[in-house]
């Protein structure tokens, strides 16, 4: 564990107390890039924090960065399609629209108009050396990064601050992003004056789950588990999920990390424990480890399916989602904005 990704677990657990002791001292911000449908990865990662934050009574403002998708890749794909299963996905979860603004970062002009004094803040070797960036630019095969790839841990900042919001549920990747937020919200207070403040990540358990080929599992990369897939198709899905030649199943995160995930992650689906599942696997090898993982997924996410096959029934239900979301979202944006012009100097009549 290195310092950086301390300090911020340190941040996560205080956020923690802070939900059960003064949870409207805290607003949350997260969003998903419409790339596709959302996975497993994500539910484990974020959303069930998501959840647990709207239960106890948090605002929460979720977002859908649709001008993201064109980071990492020249043609955005069906992106309208995208935003509506990733609003599927989340009303199936259990985000609730009276309590959430859901809304895509693209319909909100001054959200956007903050990335401008914010880039400002930052160097060009400080987005140079940003991991995330360098690690998705490699894994979609880029070797010239475009300036709003390069730029998009600034607009993410924007994503954040637009809002004001101080808490932000994401996974281990998007910790140098959450940094690069506090430090422009850091930079433009001293610069401006006490504006923004410096938003902290909440980590879940499972801040990295990886894919069925082993690696960090992601939209992009065809290694997912989707909420919204059939039973069969989780089985096959798992079934072809990488493990190892050792037919002894035993919890080693760091020596036999694909087990160990397979492991975590029926341990979640059953509210169980890793290694007494391993244990109880023994020597039954790859086989009964997938047929146990499939069961425990299946079974969990069973209600979460039914729902959202029920919802997907009525396509104007999204849609009334997004107008009110967008409207609500374009309203913080101005306020936030006309402050920081005022801020700036830059309030005309
Ligand atoms: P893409 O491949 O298009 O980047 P993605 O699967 O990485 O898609 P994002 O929309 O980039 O998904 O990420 C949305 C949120 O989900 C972020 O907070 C991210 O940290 C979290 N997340 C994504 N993948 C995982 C994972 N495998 N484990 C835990 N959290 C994850
Ligand atoms: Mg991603």
């Amino acid at each position: 564990m290195n310092d950086s990704f301390r300090a911020a677990a340190e941040r996560s657990a205080a956020i923690e107390a802070r939900i059960a002791t003064d949870p409207g001292s805290l607003r949350m911000l997260t969003g998903d890039r419409p790339t596709g449908a959302l996975h497993i990865g994500h539910y484990f990662g974020s959303i069930q924090n998501r959840l647990k934050l709207q239960s106890e009574g948090v605002e929460i403002i979720q977002l859908i960065a649709d001008y993201q998708v064109i980071t990492d890749r020249e043609v955005g794909g069906d992106i309208r399609g995208n935003v509506h299963q990733l609003l599927l996905d989340y009303l199936a979860s259990g985000l609730d629209p009276e309590r959430a603004t859901i809304f895509t970062h693209s319909a909100v002009p001054a959200l956007n108009q903050l990335l401008l004094p914010f880039l400002s803040l930052v160097s060009v070797a400080e987005l140079q050396r940003n991991p995330t960036v360098k690690e998705e630019a490699a894994t979609a095969g880029i070797t010239s990064i475009n300036g709003l790839m390069l730029t998009y841990p600034v607009h993410q900042a924007a994503d954040i601050l637009f809002c004001k919001a101080n808490v932000v549920p994401v996974g281990k990747d998007q910790l140098p992003h959450i940094e690069q937020t506090r430090v422009v919200a850091r930079r433009f207070n001293e610069r401006y004056g006490a504006t923004f403040p410096e938003p902290g990540a909440l980590l879940s358990e499972v801040t990295n789950l990886l894919g069925t080929d082993g690696t960090k599992m992601s939209k992009s990369k065809g290694n997912v588990i989707e909420l919204r897939m059939s039973a069969d198709e989780t089985a096959r899905k798992i079934k072809g999920a990488k493990t190892d030649s050792d037919r002894k199943i035993t919890y080693d995160p760091d020596g036999r990390p694909e087990v160990a995930n397979l492991l975590k992650l029926a341990a979640m689906c059953e509210d169980g424990d890793p290694a007494t599942i391993a244990d109880e696997i023994g020597d039954g090898g790859g086989g009964a480890l997938k047929g146990r993982v499939t069961e425990a997924v299946n079974t969990y996410f069973a209600p979460l399916r039914a729902r959202r096959t029920e919802l997907a029934a009525d396509a104007s239900i999204v849609d009334e989602i997004l107008v009110g979301g967008n409207q609500r979202a374009n309203e913080i944006a101005d306020t936030t904005l006309a402050e920081v012009r005022e801020k700036m100097g830059m309030s005309y009549p």
